[in-house]
């Protein structure tokens, strides 16, 4: 395939701006396709000042919300990342992503507004390196993620190609959480520069919807996972857009995540006490040896004593990482896990951020279950590797969950999942069969705290009575490269398409 030019439109990118798997797949997906031979810009905000990127000296001017702001342009290139152009204001330099403690910031409509238009104008003037700008090599293949840059597709239609400029170029949008949406009053129209008869493009049930602008205005609409991408077309999941998107059918189709392969790797990865691979799971000398042997062992033991729980090799250690919301089904959690820690047949590892409401309710059940339960209310990324490596079994009971990574780097670390079988979730953990001993883990379904806690249930019975298909199981699991190889070409095939 010739080389694309491909913009990538991101409210996130990790290391410099994460708070969940956007973040991941921003930085990973870029990588990946570079690796392919095409060239990558990666257009996000710049938070704070990174001290890696520089001024280009090169100002964009747009005229939103009644005023012309200007805003500037800060540059790296990363052998990790590629180029990735930070868009400088005052009203996005704040600090936080979408909010402060106070909640999100009231003028996030006009901050991703800035990222959208200065994206558009960095693919047709943006210098990386010395080299000529995006739009001059060929097409640009616009790729926009979540609600963020879903004004991309309709500035791009409305200022540019109705006008003949890059005629040539194409968008693909892409789902990674169809919850957000990016919605206002529609007397926020006025303020985005866009002439009237764009605003039925934005308007949904009478309010300014972004995500629904770039699902009406997108080439082609992807999300991140084949499941989910049936799912969102259903009203149980569409959460008011599956008309629009049963309309696009055509052009929608799910492409699953892959996992960054050099950070989420337990044979390399800098957070474990020790690495390891599959040989862990190797016949043990001893026939009661209940868990995993050598390194993973050692990371199990290590987590226990970082969290204060008994060093205890003959009890399960069950791990959750992850937002505290509704989606993560952490009411499910906070049940099953007042459970758990009655019944004291497994130790259970909590790290999480979010509602205060679950936030208390973890803190809570911890408290009542000392010893037996630990919940660590804090953003944590090398307790995140470390609690996937020391746990036997990594729950997450999502109520819907467009891919999920925390499954996928369970996997890889020999950590059994035991999931709601809802989108990416369902793609990925193949329920466990013990007629022909296959399966990743076991998925449960529908989502409550009967068929989760059975779920549970049955993989803490295998892990007691049957540990050689426990093993197994878990050295299943790591067998798959799991690396953005086969997910990057299917990226390509569509922006290239
Ligand atoms: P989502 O994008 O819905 O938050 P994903 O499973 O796709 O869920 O990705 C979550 C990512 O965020 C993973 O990389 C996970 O390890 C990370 N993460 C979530 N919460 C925390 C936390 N409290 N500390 C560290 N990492 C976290």
């Amino acid at each position: 395939m010739a080389s694309l030019q491909i913009c990538s439109v991101t409210a996130e990118i990790a290391p410099f701006s994460k708070t969940g798997g956007l973040g991941d797949v921003a930085a990973a997906l870029p990588s990946a396709l570079t690796a392919l031979g095409h060239r990558v810009v990666t257009v996000t905000p710049r938070y704070r000042d990174y001290p890696e990127a520089w001024d280009t000296g090169l100002r964009l001017r747009f005229p939103l919300f009644g005023t012309v702001h200007e805003v500037r342009l800060f540059h790296t290139r990363t052998a990790a990342h590629g180029d990735i152009v930070f868009v400088d204001h005052p009203a996005i330099c704040r600090g936080g992503i979408y909010g402060n403690e106070h909640g999100a910031y009231g003028d996030n409509l006009f901050r991703f507004a800035l990222l959208s238009r200065s994206a558009i104008e960095v693919a047709r003037r943006f210098h990386p390196g010395g080299e000529a700008p995006l739009a001059d090599w060929g097409p640009v293949r616009f790729l926009t993620h979540d609600w963020h840059a879903g004004l991309l597709p309709v500035y791009l239609r409305a200022h540019y190609q109705t006008h003949g400029l890059l005629r040539d170029a194409t968008s693909v949008h892409v789902i990674h959480n169809l919850a957000h949406q990016g919605q206002a009053g529609m007397s926020s129209f006025g303020g985005l520069d866009l002439s009237g008869h764009w605003a039925s493009t934005l308007e949904m049930g009478g309010a300014l919807n972004c995500l629904k602008g770039a699902l009406v205005s997108a080439d082609r609409i992807v999300t991140v996972s084949p499941t989910y991408a049936r799912e969102i077309c259903t009203p149980a999941f569409g959460c008011g857009l599956d008309g629009i998107l049963r309309m696009r059918r055509d052009v929608v189709s799910g492409i699953l995540n892959g996992i960054d392969t050099t950070d989420w790797n337990p044979r390399v990865d800098r957070h474990l006490p020790e690495n390891y691979g599959p040989e862990v799971f190797d016949e043990p000398e001893h026939q009661d040896t209940r868990g995993p042997g050598g390194g993973k062992a050692a990371c199990k033991a290590a987590l226990q004593s970082e969290m204060g729980l008994p060093v205890r090799g003959d009890i399960p250690v069950v791990g959750f990482v992850g937002r505290l919301t509704g989606q993560k089904g952490i009411d499910l959690l906070e049940q099953v896990g007042g459970w758990l820690g009655g019944s004291g047949a497994a130790q259970l590892i909590i790290l999480g951020t979010g509602e205060h409401r679950y936030e208390q309710a973890l803190a809570e059940l911890s408290r009542r279950w000392r010893g037996r339960v630990v919940a660590r209310l804090a953003f944590d990324n090398g307790l995140a590797h470390r609690i996937t490596a020391g746990s036997d079994i990594l729950v997450m009971p999502s109520r819907f969950e467009p891919c999920g990574l925390n499954q996928l780097y369970a996997l890889a670390y020999g950590t059994v999942p035991v999931v709601h079988a809802t989108g990416g979730l369902a793609d990925t953990v193949p329920s466990f069969h013990p007629g022909s001993d296959s399966g990743l883990g076991w998925a449960f379904s529908p989502a409550s705290v009967d068929t989760f806690r059975q779920a549970l249930g049955f993989a803490l019975q295998t892990w007691y009575h049957h540990p050689a298909t426990f093993r197994r199981m878990a050295q299943r699991g790591m067998a798959p490269d799991r690396g953005w190889g086969p997910s990057a070409h299917a990226y390509a095939r569509l922006l290239g398409g």
